[in-house]
């Protein structure tokens, strides 16, 4: 290879954010100083956390600001400039984009506000930059932020005016909430978890979140990353870059606030269901993204991911040093799915001779709190040494009347093998110097400890869950060839949006999709319905069926189990007085009785697609709510995990005597109707309510469709 081709193949390994994320020199327009303001506090902030580039305050009076030497203008500068911070009034902000172009930077963090958060006058502003910004390749980060700060030695990037200045490390952050980002930093820093990078966007114009997940998940110094948002503008980008990173790298997130997007009034079941937003958090479930509900979780759990290895299964053992604590914690364990086997007979023979007479041996191993380093050293060895443990779990009570050091030391010379992962619930009293001492030891050598067995369990709890997505394999959506898509793309290009379509059109598409409905006709006079009935034959169903009845049962508009033609002819007679509708037709079907009535749903989702919605059916779905969601396309996978996370799937398996349902086929339905709706974008909104399931087939009886 050339030596031109060597540089260039170095070259192209360059990122499009390195400029962002590792500055080699920074200009700060709108330099100042005052001593509280941020084009003061950011340069300040650099000084201390001894930036290793060149800072370049801008700032037309001042020849030097703390002490560096001012350019009135960046074109004054005589380098080059990586990266530019702008604090100026926003309707500066365009030219000095411009500007910020033609000294070729490549990326600015604009802090000032007055943008989109503004109305109608910064949305121009906003627009007006950006476009100056794409003229000459400049990458914008916020406006309206606080930025983005690098420990990695090599750079001590502090491009933010925040107070924290944590320690290097693995976890990197971002966050849209610049007030989230920093105290989840400060939480983390408290908690004495290194940092490797941090970025708050703020406005997100122009660079995403999305893009520096996609960042850190390339950059081999982050471990683990921390996500907080409240949503995001284009979910799609942010749903394709989870899939590529959050399996590979740990994303824990953490998602607040709610958008209105999913509250429209839904005359449907779906969409009243989905009620709030709940895609993001199917996003994460599809790929694989940590979600939490609570931040101190979230950071207690980083903890653990920036230390330790991740499990390869769910077999915990214990070490504890008191009782009570190791309940608590099993119980916590056990929530997430974890378990405690029984060690080996070997093991057990081992700590007989190596642990006090008085040590209970087994799984939890209770060394008793007279019981030293050795001690606690032997029941390491033992767990690390059976193949059938997957992570240790300690409970470590600082007695006083032991060399707590001692036991510090061996934990953490084990710890330092990472062969498994080692939780340590450290329970002690940190006005003691002595016990200071203890916990600097556990800390320095890596050992994640926690002041709560519980806190110390979830930790390891989400070990194990990042263990599980790692081997989750959703597969692929399966693609049915025995469909007709000409006959439903016919029926839908001949039918009014935002209304519900015709029984007809829509078992028609249904039956083009082979998803099994009961046999059925429609017939606007007494002897069509006989005829139909008597052709199925009875007993039979009939349903009042016109454009403006939505629930048919709350009208009285279904009869079941009519049994022959004089039970038809009374009842056709009873609807029509009933509904007074000379529009009126009757949709007469086979009687499907004893089947568990389910619901499959489907409400449209913009870019995301659609949301697939499976639970229990019938006319009191709205009551029971035992439904669960997931984004299309649904793939056998996940719609097998739909059968069996609603509240009732036991009820699917058959209970006290009574036929499980024949979950295969309901799965089936469930995948062809993801394919029908990611065929068919335009379908808004669609429910199968109930499908009938019963033990040999699944048949559905009542069906809508919106576009
Ligand atoms: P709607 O949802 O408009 O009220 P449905 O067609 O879903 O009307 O019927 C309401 C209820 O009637 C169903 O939940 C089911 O219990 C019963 N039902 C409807 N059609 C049939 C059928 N073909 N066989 C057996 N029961 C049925
Ligand atoms: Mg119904």
């Amino acid at each position: 290879m050339s030596v031109q081709n060597q540089t260039m193949s170095i070259e192209t390994k360059k990122h499009e954010l390195d400029t962002l994320f590792k500055p080699k020199s920074i200009a700060i327009i709108g330099a100042s100083s005052k001593e509280l303001s941020i084009g003061n506090v950011i340069i300040k902030n650099l000084v201390h956390f001894n930036y290793t580039g060149k800072i370049y305050p801008i700032n037309p009076k001042e020849p030097e600001i703390r002490g560096i030497k001012a350019y009135s203008t960046i074109f004054e500068v005589p380098d080059d400039i990586d990266l530019a911070h702008v604090i100026i009034p926003s309707k500066f902000v365009p030219q000095i984009i411009e500007d910020c172009g033609k000294k070729g930077i490549k990326s600015v963090i604009i802090n000032s506000a007055g943008f989109s958060e503004m109305g109608d006058e910064g949305m121009a502003l906003q627009e007006a930059f950006l476009q100056n910004a794409k003229k000459y390749g400049v990458r914008i980060f916020g406006p309206n932020c606080q930025g983005i700060i690098n420990c990695d030695p090599e750079y001590n990037a502090y491009c933010d005016f925040t107070f924290t200045f944590p320690n290097p490390g693995s976890i990197s952050i971002v966050a849209l909430s610049g007030g989230v980002g920093a105290f989840i930093m400060q939480s983390l820093f408290d908690l004495n978890i290194g940092m490797r990078m941090y970025a708050s966007n703020g406005n997100a114009c122009d660079i995403s979140i999305s893009e520096v997940i996609k960042y850190y998940g390339q950059d081999d110094g982050t471990k683990a990353i921390i996500l907080y948002t409240e949503g995001f503008h284009k979910p799609l980008e942010f749903l394709n870059t989870a899939k590529l990173v959050a399996r590979k790298k740990p994303i824990l997130a953490m998602k607040s606030g709610r958008t209105e997007a999913g509250a429209k009034a839904a005359a449907s079941h779906t969409g009243a269901l989905a009620g709030i937003d709940i895609s993001t958090e199917l996003i994460f479930e599809k790929t694989g993204v940590l979600s939490f509900t609570n931040e101190e979780e979230m950071c207690q759990a980083a903890m653990a991911f920036s230390t330790q290895p991740i499990p390869k299964g769910n077999k915990v053992g214990i070490i504890t040093n008191t009782g009570g604590p190791a309940v608590i914690a099993t119980d916590e364990l056990v929530n997430s799915g974890l378990e405690i086997p029984a060690i080996s007979a070997k093991a057990e023979e081992i700590l007989k001779n190596t642990l006090l007479p008085e040590a209970t041996i087994g799984n939890p191993i209770d060394v008793v709190a007279t019981g030293g380093g050795v001690h606690f050293r032997s029941a390491l060895d033992v767990l690390m040494n059976e193949s059938q443990i997957d992570s240790i779990f300690i409970n470590f009570v600082t007695a006083p009347f032991t060399d707590t050091d001692e036991v510090a030391r061996n934990i953490v010379e084990v710890n330092q093998l990472k062969k498994k992962p080692i939780i340590c619930n450290f329970m002690t009293n940190m006005s003691f110097e002595r016990f200071q001492k203890t916990a600097k030891i556990l800390q320095d050598g890596g050992v994640p400890c926690y002041s709560f067995p519980t806190t110390a369990a979830k930790a390891l709890g989400a070990l194990y869950k990042f263990h599980k997505i790692q081997n989750r394999e959703i597969g692929f959506p399966q693609l049915f060839r025995d469909i007709d898509k000409n006959t439903v793309k016919e029926i839908i290009e001949n039918s009014a949006i935002n209304e519900f379509m015709s029984s007809e059109k829509v078992f028609s598409i249904l039956k083009a999709y082979n998803i099994p409905i009961a046999d059925w006709g429609i017939a606007s006079n007494i002897d069509t319905a006989h005829e139909i009935a008597s052709k199925i034959s009875y007993p039979v169903v009939v349903k009042a069926e016109a454009s403006d009845i939505i629930h048919k049962s709350d009208k009285g508009g279904v009869a079941v189990n009519i049994k022959n033609q004089a039970e038809l002819i009374s009842t056709i007679e009873n609807m029509k007085n009933n509904f007074d509708n000379s529009a009126l037709k009757f949709l007469i079907q086979k009687f499907e009785p004893g089947g568990k009535e389910l619901i499959i749903g489907v409400t449209s989702n913009g870019d995301l697609g659609h949301l697939i919605m499976f639970g229990m059916g019938g006319i009191y779905v709205e009551i029971l709510k035992d439904v669960v969601f997931k984004l299309s396309p649904v793939t056998q996978v996940e719609a097998e995990e739909m059968l069996s996370t609603i509240k009732s799937s036991k009820l699917l398996d058959g209970v006290r005597g009574q036929q499980g349902i024949d979950k295969k086929r309901v799965i089936e339905i469930i995948e062809r109707i993801s394919q029908l709706v990611t065929d068919f974008p335009q379908i808004k909104e669609m429910d199968l309510n109930p499908v009938m399931a019963f033990s040999d087939r699944a048949i559905a009886v009542d069906a809508r469709i919106k576009l």
